[in-house]
Formats: structure tokens, C-alpha cells, sequence
């Protein structure tokens, strides 16, 4: 496995794959990988006869008063998980590879946005969009993996990729939780050990909610609410949203009718967590 640094090496290493008639798939990553990243790797591995895990903490999808500046970082463990999971390459961009000094195009998005946290972090998206677009630009993957755990993210980059016709498959890929049911995810490591025993809330709440819809209630609102009452059981934790939508264009909506997305954002002290599951009538 190699690690790359630069656009050109990337480009470089696709041209001779693409030359032997390879499939190339693209794992696009912040860094601190864990089991979660890990199910997108292995999935793309299963899939694709090179896989290319890009490490890259994104400074234009964080807002002026987020965790850019804290957000963990590991390159030498990341490096490890990925060549356990059977990728090819890692690149680990620096941020002046990917943003020049004069750098003014991006990639932005109405509608799919609007809600959930598109509401909470106004210019993340437009910061994910634009790199997530620069990635494909550099990897030119048959093939990309989003976890289910960024929910939003995966149903705009598939709009994303939808509108701007580009030519690769996105894929979607369950998500990965601890044995005790919160979700994994890199700034779990930000949790104080009390903070870390609160954020189960997240995760018991949803299911008692998915509980809900699967036993026949259709009307969100009881659901909502009794989501919203768990969390508040919590006194470490603060609600941001918990939120109903439609999973194709992440609009509010009442009722469990069409595929819906329940999704919660919760700050657990100081960390912000986002969880969810999807919700299909038989
Ligand atoms: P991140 O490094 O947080 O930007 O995540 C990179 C990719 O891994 C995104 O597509 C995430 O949705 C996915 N991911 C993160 N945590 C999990 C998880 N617990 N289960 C499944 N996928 C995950």
C-alpha cells in the first residue's frame, strides 16, 4: 500500500490502473478511522480492484467556531487500518495540495440542504460538495463509499452526482456502532468518561422511536416527541435537532408514508453527535 501526497501521484497511479482496465474505488475519509471507515474500506475492497482511502480533514466544511483546529488526527494508525483492509492507496493530502491561495470555486447545492444539519452549519455542505467533487476530479473512481451515519451528506452527494452527471456509483454502507449502541465516529474520543456513559441516549431514544414506527405508528409526531423526552432524560445532553424527512430530498414530513429518515443531532457537553436510522413501510 502506498501513501500518497499529492494530486499527481494520485493521478499518476489511476492512469497505469485505469490503462490495465482496473475498477478503481474512491473511500473518502477525515482521518482517525475506526471499524465504520473500516466497513466502507472493506466494502470497497470486496467491490473494486483498487480501492484509494483519501485522509483529509477538510478546513472549508468546518464553520468559524467548530473543531477544525482539534479535530484528531493519526496518519500512522490510519495507514495501518487501511492496509488491513485492503487498500491500495491513502491519500493524505496537505490543505495547500487541495486549496491553492487564490482558490474561488465551489460546489453548493439548494433544497437537499436545507434541513437537518445543512440548517445547523450553513457552509458545510458547500465545503463538502467542493471536496468531495475535487476527489472525484483526482481519483476518477468507478465506485464511492459514504457511510449511512452522515445520512444527509450521503443523500446530497448522490444529488451531487446525480445533477452534475457524473459518472460514478455511489454507495451507501450501514452504520458501525460500539456494543452498547452509539455509533462510531471520530470525535467520540472527545467524550469525557460521564460524557461517553450520557451519549447512549442517542442511540436508545432512536430505537425506541423506530420501535414505534415498526409496531404501526405512522404519524412522526408522537415519534418526535418521544425521542425528544428520552434525550431529555439526559442532563449532559442538549438537543440540536431530532428531525423527520424525506430519504431521497430531506424534506420535512408528518408522516412514515414514503421512506423517511429520522435523524438527531445532540450535543453531549462540548461534542456535537448525529445519528439516525431509516424508516420503510413494507
Ligand atoms: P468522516 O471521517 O467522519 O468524514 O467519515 C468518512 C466516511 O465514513 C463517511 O462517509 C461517514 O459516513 C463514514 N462513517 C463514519 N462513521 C461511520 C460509522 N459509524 N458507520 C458507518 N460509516 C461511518
Amino acid at each position: 500500500m502506498n501513501l500518497e501526497k499529492t494530486v499527481q501521484g494520485v493521478r499518476a497511479q489511476v492512469k497505469e490502473w485505469r490503462r490495465e482496465g482496473l475498477r478503481i474505488g474512491l473511500v473518502p475519509t477525515m482521518g482517525y478511522l475506526h471499524e465504520g471507515h473500516k466497513s466502507l474500506i472493506e466494502r470497497a475492497v470486496m467491490e473494486n480492484d483498487r480501492v484509494i482511502v483519501s485522509v483529509f480533514v477538510n478546513p472549508i466544511q468546518f464553520g468559524p467556531n467548530e473543531d477544525y483546529g482539534t479535530y484528531p488526527r493519526d496518519l500512522k494508525a490510519d495507514m495501518r487500518l487501511c492496509e488491513e483492509a485492503g487498500a491500495s492507496v491513502v491519500f493524505a493530502p496537505d490543505v495547500s495540495e487541495m486549496y491553492c491561495d487564490d482558490f474561488s470555486t465551489f460546489v453548493d447545492m439548494n433544497g437537499v440542504t436545507g434541513e437537518l444539519c445543512g440548517k445547523s452549519r450553513p457552509a458545510h455542505f458547500r465545503g463538502v460538495c467542493t471536496v468531495v467533487s475535487k476527489l472525484f476530479h483526482i481519483a476518477a473512481p468507478d465506485r464511492a463509499y459514504f457511510g449511512q451515519k452522515d445520512a444527509q451528506q450521503l443523500a446530497v452527494i448522490r444529488h451531487m452526482a446525480r445533477d452534475l452527471n457524473m459518472d460514478i456509483e455511489i454507495v451507501g454502507c450501514p452504520i458501525v456502532r460500539e456494543s452498547d449502541g452509539l455509533a462510531k465516529s471520530s470525535r467520540n474520543t472527545y467524550l469525557s468518561k460521564e460524557e461517553r456513559t450520557a451519549a447512549t441516549v442517542i442511540a436508545r431514544a432512536l430505537l425506541a422511536g423506530r420501535t414505534m414506527l415498526e409496531n404501526g405508528e405512522r404519524d412522526g409526531d408522537p415519534v418526535l416527541c418521544e425521542i425528544r423526552r428520552i434525550i431529555s432524560t439526559e442532563p449532559l445532553a442538549k438537543i440540536d435537532y431530532v428531525e423527520m424527512v424525506t430519504w431521497d430530498r430531506i424534506e420535512i414530513h408528518h408522516t412514515a408514508d414514503v421512506p423517511v429518515l429520522v435523524a438527531a443531532a445532540v450535543w453531549i457537553g462540548k461534542t456535537r453527535l448525529i445519528d439516525n436510522f431509516i424508516f420503510e413501510r413494507e
